[in-house]
């Protein structure tokens, strides 16, 4: 299996050629097509499967489809920790590099201004934490009305952490036609019965 074999534009072959992937990664091969065909997804993937490309990838590819002056939130990706957010967000900026998407981050426990001032240049991809993003979404910081792909990121943790409520009040806030893309490290009853409310006819990767 190859990158170019899953049907990837010719200039996101080239970032990913220049940053060193020469092959897919299970979950990428088997998440790739999906995302690409607009389904949703629950995926069961440690870190270090290679998970974030897994849905970066397809979603920079979906980018590239769309006019350049094209400014509007079309990705959310939800991350337990600010770490990890800033970790996914570091991934959509080196997986873009040159393609012209705009990836914002934004979290918890640090000013908001800055992330502020980066939304306002436009942003095509959030990745936040639930309890910042709740805050920009109250204050109406944010138009979450354009959004076309949500991705719950370690929803395990996410969990475990007690943002089930902050969830629930953020998917308030999404149209109700969107893509949903769900990765978790681990499943239990908690985590199947909240991926039973945000996913439609789910396409299962295991790896
Ligand atoms: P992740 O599971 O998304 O945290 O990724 C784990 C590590 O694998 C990261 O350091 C990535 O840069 C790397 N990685 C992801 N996909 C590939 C690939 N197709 N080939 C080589 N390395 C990869």
């Amino acid at each position: 299996m190859s990158f170019s074999s899953l049907g990837l534009h010719a200039d996101l072959l080239a970032v990913l050629d220049a940053v060193g992937y020469q092959t897919p990664t299970p979950i990428q091969s088997a998440a790739i097509p999906e995302v690409l065909a607009g389904n949703d997804v629950m995926a069961g993937a440690q870190t270090g499967t290679g998970k974030t490309a897994a849905f970066a990838v397809p979603l920079i590819q979906r980018h590239l489809a769309r006019a350049p002056s094209d400014k509007a939130i079309r990705v959310l990706v939800l991350t337990p920790t600010r770490e990890l957010a800033q970790q996914v967000h570091q991934s959509f900026v080196k997986y873009s590099q040159g393609l012209g998407l705009n990836a914002v981050v934004a979290y918890g426990g640090a000013s908001i201004n800055p992330q502020l001032e980066a939304l306002s240049q436009g942003c095509d991809v959030l990745v936040a934490t639930p309890g910042r993003l709740l805050e920009l979404a109250f204050k109406e910081l944010i138009d979450l009305s354009t959004l076309e792909t949500l991705v719950l990121d370690e929803a395990d943790r996410m969990l475990d952490m007690g943002f089930i409520i902050d969830i629930k009040r953020i998917l308030k806030r999404l149209p109700a036609s969107r893509q949903t893309l769900f990765f978790s490290a681990t499943f239990n009853d908690e985590v199947f019965a909240l991926s039973k409310t945000l996913l439609k006819q789910p396409k299962l990767i295991e790896v």
